[in-house]
């Protein structure tokens, strides 16, 4: 539920300051402390779990909600006519917080590409 060394965990507990965007019993939303576009909030299940590779059936009603509540999060913050969600996990997919987060990527303009296409 709770892991001690875990930066989002301290977040989720108010150990560690964060730019609060929305809270209810399962999640948390909070502003990217290093953003990569107009709008670039974070939104992490409460209870810790490490990556989507760990995830358990019991964690979907947390999972589920991170889904749920994207797109009033986004909107609220500034990101009305769409957003992008991105789900880092584990090494390939280059996750660096061991917590699982959804990036919610936004703004008034579209965004740049998904993933540089490789050069043929
Ligand atoms: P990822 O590569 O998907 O694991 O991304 C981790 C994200 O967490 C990065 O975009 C960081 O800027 C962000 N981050 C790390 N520490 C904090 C923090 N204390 N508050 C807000 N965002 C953070």
């Amino acid at each position: 539920m709770y892991d001690p060394n875990c930066v989002f965990c301290k977040i989720v507990r108010g150990e560690i300051p964060s730019r609060k965007a929305y809270e209810d019993d399962l999640v948390l939303a909070f502003h990217d402390i290093h953003p990569v576009a107009p709008v670039h909030l974070l939104i992490v299940p409460k209870a810790h779990i490490a990556t989507l590779g760990e995830a358990q059936a019991g964690h979907e009603p947390a999972l589920g909600r991170m889904l749920g509540v994207a797109a009033r999060i986004a909107a609220e913050h500034g990101s009305e006519d769409g957003f992008r969600m991105i789900l880092n996990t584990g090494r390939v997919g280059r996750q660096e917080v061991l917590h699982v987060h959804a990036h919610i990527l936004g703004g008034k303009e579209p965004l740049g590409a998904m993933l540089p296409r490789p050069k043929t």
